[in-house]
């Protein structure tokens, strides 16, 4: 079992970090809100005073932060102070220039680093049955495995630094406009007088099936697990979709002709029932 520093135990730190005490690490925790370093004990964690302190002596470091802002300034902080031969895993959805950045500074202490971010959710993040898209070298990534096992069910290694975040920032345009979609068609079903569980069942085994409708479902029914179930507990703040440095999703590597796509104007054109025919 090894020592394990984890910094950033919000929605799913807190609990993948739970996930790594029961797997039988010693898990040393850091975050700045005292509720979460409060849960985090609770949960059997070691709570350090500082990001610095909790790296001290860790065999790995486990970062899950909001934004590359916030990760690159952690591993600045704490990377002078790891052990060599130490390996940092970063968890965080970033953009892939600021992973890219962050490889090369845990490469100049002689430190190992993976980019390993994850799909799933907070639900995920409980169950330890997270995917973890990883990007690095291949020493690292074989460092890194046996600890992601602990916190997920599919660990995959995309390539080289930044191939992880590369990987999810492709998944994360496919899950934001298939939620969108999904969120269309249950408001084209209220105004064409569809049922909701009509929609699901129908959608569900059809052409229309995705995680977005069949665990995140948006209205209430159909999914018990969904937040709409669950009176829209917050799990993940849309902020952290589009990042509000802008850079996740650079505009430059968006099709031009893809991302202007109105998704309620797509679907209202199917439905000519339910709008107002343009003048002709
Ligand atoms: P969150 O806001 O709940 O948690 C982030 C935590 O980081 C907070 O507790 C905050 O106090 C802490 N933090 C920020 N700066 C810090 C610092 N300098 N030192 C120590 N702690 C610091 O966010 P989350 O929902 O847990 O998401 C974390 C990351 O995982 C994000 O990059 C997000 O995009 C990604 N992600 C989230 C989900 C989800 O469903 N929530 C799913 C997949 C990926």
């Amino acid at each position: 079992m090894a020592n394990i520093a984890f910094i950033g135990l919000g929605n799913m730190g807190g609990p993948m970090a739970a996930n790594l005490v029961k797997a039988g690490h010693k898990v040393t925790a850091f975050d700045l809100m005292e509720a979460s370093r409060a849960q985090a004990r609770a949960d059997g964690a070691g709570i350090a005073d500082s990001s610095v302190a909790a790296v001290k002596g860790a065999d790995v470091v486990v970062t899950m932060l909001p934004a590359g802002k916030h990760v690159l300034s952690v591993w600045n902080e704490v990377i002078p102070s790891m052990g060599k031969g130490a390996l940092i895993i970063d968890c965080s959805t970033i953009d892939v220039e600021s992973a890219k950045q962050a490889h090369a500074l845990a490469a100049k202490h002689g430190i190992g680093s993976v980019d390993a971010p994850v799909s799933g959710g907070t639900g995920g993040a409980k169950g330890a049955t997270l995917t973890f898209m990883c990007g690095g070298e291949d020493k690292a990534f074989a460092t890194a495995r046996p600890v992601l096992e602990n916190m997920g069910k599919k660990i995959v290694h995309c390539g080289g630094a930044g191939a992880g975040q590369a990987a999810k920032i492709c998944n994360n345009m496919i899950l934001g406009i298939s939620m969108i979609a999904v969120g269309e068609a249950f408001a084209l079903a209220e105004k064409l007088g569809l049922s909701h569980q009509a929609l699901f069942d129908v959608a569900s085994t059809s052409s229309g099936q995705c995680w977005a409708l069949t665990s995140y479902c948006p209205v209430p029914g159909p999914v018990s697990t969904s937040p709409a179930n669950n009176d829209y507990k917050p799990g993940f703040a849309s902020v952290l979709m589009v990042k509000p440095e802008g850079t996740v999703m650079p505009s430059r590597h968006i099709s031009a002709r893809l991302a202007p796509l109105p998704p309620s104007r797509f679907f209202m054109a199917a439905a000519p029932s339910v709008r107002e025919l343009p003048k002709r």
